[in-house]
């Protein structure tokens, strides 16, 4: 009986030093100024061997991460997005065979609001181009059909949207018109 508790013990000791030498595959810590929308967590990751690659999930997405200094540790920079709601999250890690979940509780955040007065025209902008009102070369057409971005020929990366470009025959045609109509004419209209 002794000896068999004294076995018992050695068995539970050799465990129990066992669990203490052994390091942890991976170690996670992070570091950001507050867990809430719109912040950055910096995860950092210590692996107990050397690894290619580590991947971090957080938030539906995954996460770059990069290697600092050692193939053993990594870092990953997390953002939580303004819409994310307050809850406990999970980002799972990724390194060599190893895996953990890392627990991100998300707090509430509220933020400061300013109401600000805008035309209503640049919330909902009129029908047709958007330079009609101020377009000396302005049209029937340019009230109600918006005109398409175009490339140009000289340039595909140049690209313009008027129903009446520089240079057409349409545009010509109306700077002569313009031209034509007596000085002071367009200002009393
Ligand atoms: S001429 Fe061109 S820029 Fe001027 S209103 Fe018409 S489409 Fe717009």
């Amino acid at each position: 009986m002794g000896r068999g508790r004294a076995y018992l013990s050695i068995v539970v000791m050799a465990i129990a030093a066992s669990a203490a030498t052994t390091p942890p595959a991976l170690t996670v810590t992070t570091r950001a100024r507050a867990v809430q929308p719109g912040e950055l967590i910096l995860f950092t990751i210590l692996a107990a061997q050397p690894v290619s690659q580590v991947t971090v999930r957080a938030f539906g997405r995954d996460w770059p991460a990069y290697e600092d200094g050692s193939a053993r540790r990594w870092r990953a920079p997390v953002g939580i997005d303004l819409d994310t709601r307050p809850a406990t999250y999970h980002a799972e890690i990724a390194a060599g065979e190893d895996r953990t979940s890392y627990p991100l509780v998300v707090r509430a955040r509220a933020f400061r609001t300013r109401h600000l007065t805008v035309n209503p025209d640049l919330v909902n902008p009129p029908q047709g181009c958007r330079f009609a009102p101020r377009c000396r070369y302005a049209q029937e057409r340019c009230q109600v059909e918006e005109p398409p971005l175009t490339p140009t020929a000289e340039d595909p990366r140049h690209i313009y949207a008027c129903w009446y470009p520089v240079g057409s025959p349409e545009y010509k045609a109306i700077k002569a018109s313009r031209q034509a109509e007596p000085i002071g004419a367009e200002a009393a209209a």
